[in-house]
Formats: structure tokens, C-alpha cells, sequence
């Protein structure tokens, strides 16, 4: 059973971004700040959370259940800690899934704050498995600042768009190195990445992230003030966006009220040309003057408008809908 109020989901396009220390440096300033913090390891492929997060306790069996590891005072959840046969190092995606599946029913996570969850690497069957069986209050997704690695993580985008994932924003690691004591910024990857996609998908640009080799170790190391950041922006964001009050006024118009007490009215007929779904964008769709028929929330992302003609496809992102207002 998951009681979380938060389901925090971290992706990226590709292995190698440094996510699993993302996932636990940020676990860890969420700790610090006072939340009941689990890391559920997903990634079956390379679970590694273990090294950021070596466990006190491993973990349990009680009658029925299973009970997470216990770091500190993370919980922490890995398929690490069921090693598989010696050899078969390579696990096929059906039994990925099975087992992924099989962890989500059967561990008992107690009361908590924050669930992250760091997913494998890429847009498969075992994150489509994990976004259809937990309820994600948001995603994190992790690039480099290199252009190469981005087409990945549009993948990843797009996949959190179409599952109904809010995303949260955009982090970029690695974006430079500082020799200590120094404010110079050493960009060894190439620069811009993490921003550039951030305006893309019109998401906020969350972090930039140094190389620091500190970061891989434990906690009782040290103190990470750009996690302390990142981890208030986050519960900021998703404390906000939870306040935004959508309603349909009639059949041609409909109105959000924004948590800074800002009220927006809107036509149905002047946000459908703004769709920004892949056929409208080409053109491929005609465009018609119709009004709404229903509007459904996707996530703190945005929302998806039924029109009574024309295209019903297109998700609208509440940072569009705010700039249409301006
Ligand atoms: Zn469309």
C-alpha cells in the first residue's frame, strides 16, 4: 500500500544523467526539511540508490507484507535488494514489469510525504506500467546541457503528456564545474540544454546542477543547498497548483481562477487554434468555430478541452492559457 501524499515520478531520456543521486540528494533535503520521504528504486535495469543511500535496516517480511529499508529516516524500496541468480544480469521487460507490478502491491510504505520514484531510463513498458498504476502528483525530468541528449527526453515529455503526468520541470545536471572556493563556471558539456526544453514544453526550469563528485556520498558529509532550494520549489509547486479552480461558464466560454487571485476568462473558440497537438500544428486539421463541451484536468500540467467540433487532442498547458490571458 502507497499513502503518499505527493507520488513524485524523476525520468530521463537516457541512463548515464546522474538520476538515481538526483533522486537521492533530493530525498535527503526533503528529510532535512521535515517530510516522511520514500525512494522507491525503479529502475531494474541499474538500481543504484543503494550507494547514495546505504540502508540501517534492510528490507522485511511481516506476515503478508513487505517493509521497506530504512536509511536514516528515508524509506527506501530497491530491487536491488533481491538479487537475481548469478549470470542473468540481463532481465527481460515482461518479468521487469512482473516485478515492478509485484512491488508496487506488495510493499507496505506507511504514512508518507513524498514517494519518489526513479524510473529506468527511456519511454518502455515497465514506465508505462509504473504511470498507469500509481498516481503521480508530477514528474522531474533530468537532462544534460549536450543537444544529444535531448531528443531522449522529449520522448519522455511526451510520454508523461499523453499519461496524464504533470510535469513538474526540468532539471539539468552537470551544467558546470566550479573549482572549490571559485564562482567561475566551467561549462565542460556544452550549455543551454535543460533551458531550451524547459521553453519547449513551457515548464519551469527547476535547477541547474553542478559536477560535484561530493554528491555521490552520504549525507553526514555534508549539506546541499541547491537541493534545499530545489526541494522548497517543489512542494511550492505542487502546493500551488493544486489551488487552480477551472470551471465551464457556458457552452462558449469557461474561466480558471489562478491562485494569486488572478481570474481568467476564456472563449472555447479562441483557444482551439492555439492546440498544440501535432496535426493542428501541421495544419492537417481544419479549424472550427465550436464551443466546449467538457474540460478535463491533466495534472498540475494543463488541461484537455472536448470541443463540440474540431480537434479534442490537444492538451493546453496552464503556462500557455496564462499567456494567452497577458
Ligand atoms: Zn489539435
Amino acid at each position: 500500500m502507497i499513502k503518499a501524499k505527493f507520488i513524485i515520478g524523476v525520468l530521463a531520456g537516457k541512463g548515464g544523467v546522474g538520476k538515481s543521486t538526483f533522486t537521492g540528494q533530493l530525498a535527503l533535503a526533503l528529510d532535512r526539511s521535515g517530510h516522511r520521504v520514500g525512494v522507491f528504486d525503479a529502475d531494474v535495469y541499474g538500481p543504484s540508490i543503494r550507494h547514495l543511500l546505504p540502508e540501517d535496516r534492510g528490507p522485511r517480511t511481516e506476515e503478508e507484507k513487505v517493509l521497506p529499508a530504512q536509511s536514516g529516516g528515508i524509506s527506501l524500496m530497491s530491487t536491488a535488494y533481491f538479487p537475481r541468480d548469478k549470470g542473468s544480469s540481463v532481465v527481460r521487460a515482461p518479468i521487469a514489469t512482473q516485478i515492478i507490478s509485484q512491488f508496487i502491491e506488495e510493499v507496505e510504505w506507511g504514512e508518507l510525504d513524498f514517494l519518489l520514484v526513479d524510473f529506468p531510463p527511456g519511454t518502455g513498458d515497465i514506465q508505462i506500467t509504473l504511470m498507469q498504476k500509481l498516481s503521480f502528483n508530477g514528474a522531474i525530468v533530468m537532462t544534460t546541457p549536450q543537444e544529444l541528449s535531448l531528443l531522449d527526453v522529449r520522448k519522455s515529455m511526451s510520454m508523461c503528456i499523453q499519461m496524464g503526468v504533470p510535469l513538474l520541470g526540468v532539471v539539468e545536471n552537470m551544467s558546470y564545474f566550479s573549482e572549490p572556493g571559485s564562482l567561475k563556471r566551467h561549462l565542460l558539456f556544452g550549455e543551454g540544454g535543460g533551458k531550451a526544453l524547459s521553453e519547449e514544453f513551457r515548464v519551469p526550469f527547476l535547477s541547474e546542477i553542478p559536477i560535484d563528485p561530493s554528491l555521490n556520498m552520504h549525507k553526514k558529509v555534508q549539506s546541499t543547498p541547491i537541493f534545499d532550494t530545489l526541494s522548497k520549489k517543489i512542494t511550492a509547486l505542487l502546493e500551488e497548483e493544486k489551488g487552480y479552480k477551472i470551471k465551464v461558464d457556458d457552452r462558449y466560454h469557461f474561466s480558471i481562477e489562478w491562485l494569486d487571485g488572478k481570474k481568467s476568462l476564456y472563449r472555447f473558440a479562441d483557444v482551439q487554434p492555439h492546440c498544440p497537438c501535432v496535426e493542428c500544428l501541421e495544419g492537417k486539421k481544419p479549424l472550427a468555430d465550436s464551443m466546449g463541451e467538457k474540460i478535463a484536468r491533466v495534472g498540475n500540467y494543463g488541461i484537455q478541452i472536448l470541443f463540440s467540433s474540431g480537434c479534442s487532442k490537444g492538451i493546453y498547458p496552464f503556462s500557455l492559457l496564462r499567456d494567452l490571458d497577458r
